[in-house]
């Protein structure tokens, strides 16, 4: 009897415990995992409890902290300003918050150098020659630089798809789609960035199959030139992310197959193509490296590669000016 006495007052001890360990209006934030992954669940008995702030992203109206200059790009200084290459223009504007440049209506890649602001300008590969105009759009000062001829290789490549070379009616609508797609995805809002969305790292090792530029003969037939740089990999080679950014866009294309595209600030974006499989999603956020998808031959591919690009201000241009 005492023993079953002593059970049942146990067993009350135990209940009361319960119900004071996890009491109903627990307030939000104790445990925020549990409540994030109940939200549906839980919704109504939180309906009374003030939801937790969202962190809203930091509007730049202090001047600091500034994206820096990193040191690697420095070389971009004494490099030509060629059809798709990159034009250093030294701004001379004193404000201390980054000046707003436009080339041909897109914002660029601004960034401090010492007490200067640098502007890196990516300049399209079918660019005409000579001088070429940035405008500062709150002070409508002009920066002019010169761009010079670039020769670039012929490139003669052998497809057994024929329909990669001479597409269908309904292929070439789906190329015309498809391109405007990766127009708009490289058209994205331009966002600052505290930190250079530049240098970039290399997504995986490996020969570089075909440089960027490149014109090139399909079976014969004269098409677009190259507008990205190849590195040649196993089947199945993980393919990292070049820098910390958000994925845009996942999609399979006619031409780059199983494609990724990244946006890393600044007007910075990356697309990754002819990829095995996709690994991420767009709007997931990726840190430097990150796997993203693997290797692979999909779209116009004569063997497993990766087709990487890189644009600045919506102009592919040579990814191995701002490698690593
Ligand atoms: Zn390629």
């Amino acid at each position: 009897m005492i023993k079953n006495k002593f059970l049942i007052l146990l067993s009350s001890i135990l209940l009361i415990s319960c119900t004071t360990v996890q009491p109903p209006n627990e307030p939000i934030g104790v445990h925020p995992v549990e409540i994030h992954t109940h939200r549906i669940e839980t919704d109504k008995t939180l309906n009374s409890i003030p939801a937790p702030p969202i962190k809203t992203p930091i509007i730049q109206k202090s001047p600091f902290p500034v994206a820096q200059l990193p040191v690697p790009l420095l070389s971009l200084r004494s490099i030509p300003a060629v059809p798709g290459g990159i034009a250093w223009v030294s701004l001379r504007s004193s404000s201390s918050s980054p000046p707003i440049i436009k080339y041909q209506n897109s914002r660029v890649v601004v960034l401090r150098h010492k007490q200067q602001w640098v502007a890196l300008v990516g300049i399209p590969l079918n660019s005409k020659l000579g001088q070429h105009i940035v405008i500062d759009e709150e002070t409508n000062q002009r920066y002019s630089f010169k761009v010079i001829k670039k020769q670039y290789k012929v490139q003669r490549i052998k497809i057994k798809n024929k329909r990669k070379v001479n597409p269908t009616p309904n292929d070439l609508q789906r190329i015309r789609r498809e391109k405007q797609l990766i127009e708009e995805a490289l058209a994205i809002t331009w966002r600052p960035t505290t930190t250079s969305p530049l240098p970039l790292m290399q997504p995986i090792r490996g020969r570089f199959s075909s440089s960027f530029g490149r014109q090139r003969y399909f079976n014969g037939q004269r098409r677009s030139p190259h507008t990205g740089l190849d590195i040649a990999a196993p089947l199945g080679t993980p393919v990292g992310a070049a820098t910390t950014g958000k994925v845009i866009r996942t999609g399979n294309y006619f031409f780059t197959g199983n494609t990724v595209i990244i946006d890393h600030g600044q007007g910075v974006v990356t697309l990754y193509g002819h990829l095995n499989t996709i690994k991420v999603m767009p709007g997931q956020i990726v840190k430097i490296g990150e796997i993203i998808g693997t290797v692979g031959k999909t779209g116009r591919a004569t063997g497993p590669h990766l087709h990487w690009s890189v644009s600045l201000n919506q102009n592919m241009i040579d990814p191995t000016l701002i490698m690593k």
